[in-house]
């Protein structure tokens, strides 16, 4: 299959399981064990057709225009409004799921090592982003540099190990056994512009009255967003906040 036809493969599996994710969210059937299949198979998706890599593809575009090449922005533009109108319906089940860089660092901070909780500076994570987001725009357009590709996400999901990069993306591994999502919540320009529309997003997460205001969703929740007031920009619907909730149907994934 051509690269074309094995990209659009990975955008109709981002969209496409964007939709059976919240179907199951919203109906209370997205059990762990079910998030881990789809976990799985987003990861063996970038390891077996390299897609869909939306972060990447954001990067290629901006470069392209640094280089007078302005026909992807309209791929871009595409890709964006879809991805976001699915933010703005769901939340960010992209990221939460389907993204097989998001998929890996949730893999990896799976592993049961004492986790660094990062909960308070989620606040300094998202202006930080930014202002990489910001960087990374101007480099590319500016001065032709992507970023991104110092990161080592090609290297790593293609398999390149006598690449230099190949060990970045290992080091942010490393890092998301005990840092929670640490490309996403710090790098990725994708993760910017999906946390925006999470943040008015119609399904979230939310609490009930039947809430009991026990705390425990507030301790486990690795970005924050877990509180009554929180917007859910960063919410990864992880299920976390779920899965330790003592009192049936004090939290519910569903219209606000
Ligand atoms: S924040 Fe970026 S890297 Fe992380 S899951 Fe979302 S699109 Fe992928
Ligand atoms: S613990 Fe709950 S509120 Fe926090 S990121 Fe996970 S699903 Fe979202």
């Amino acid at each position: 299959m051509a690269a074309e036809q094995l990209q659009m493969l990975g955008i109709v599996w981002a969209v496409g399981g964007a939709a059976v994710v919240a179907f199951l969210l919203a109906t209370g059937r997205l059990t762990r064990k079910v998030g881990y299949l789809f976990l799985l198979i987003s990861i063996l998706l970038g390891f077996l057709i390299f897609s869909p890599m939306a972060p990447l593809q954001f990067q290629e575009v901006m470069s392209a225009v640094g280089k007078g090449v302005y026909t992807p922005l309209l791929f871009l533009a595409v890709m964006l409004a879809i991805f976001v109108i699915i933010a703005l319906v769901a939340g960010r089940v992209f990221c939460g799921y389907l993204c097989p860089i998001g998929a890996t660092q949730e893999a990896a901070h799976l592993a049961p090592v004492p986790k660094q909780k990062t909960a308070k500076e989620q606040r300094l994570f998202t202006y930080f982003r930014w202002g990489f987001v910001a960087v990374l725009i101007a480099a590319a357009i500016l001065l032709s540099v992507s970023l991104l590709q110092f990161f080592g996400v090609r290297q790593f999901f293609t398999l390149q190990v006598a690449s230099i990069f190949f060990f970045v993306f290992i080091g942010i591994l490393v890092v998301a056994l005990f840092v929670y999502r640490p490309f996403c919540r710090l790098f990725c320009p994708i993760g910017a512009i999906l946390a925006l529309a999470s943040s008015r997003a119609r399904m979230k997460i939310r609490r009930t009255k039947e809430c009991i205001n026990c705390g425990k969703c507030d301790m486990v929740c690795p970005t924050g967003e877990a509180g009554k007031t929180a917007t859910k920009a960063e919410c990864y619907l992880c299920g976390r906040c779920l899965e330790v909730c003592p009192r049936e149907g004090a939290l519910r994934y569903g219209k606000v």
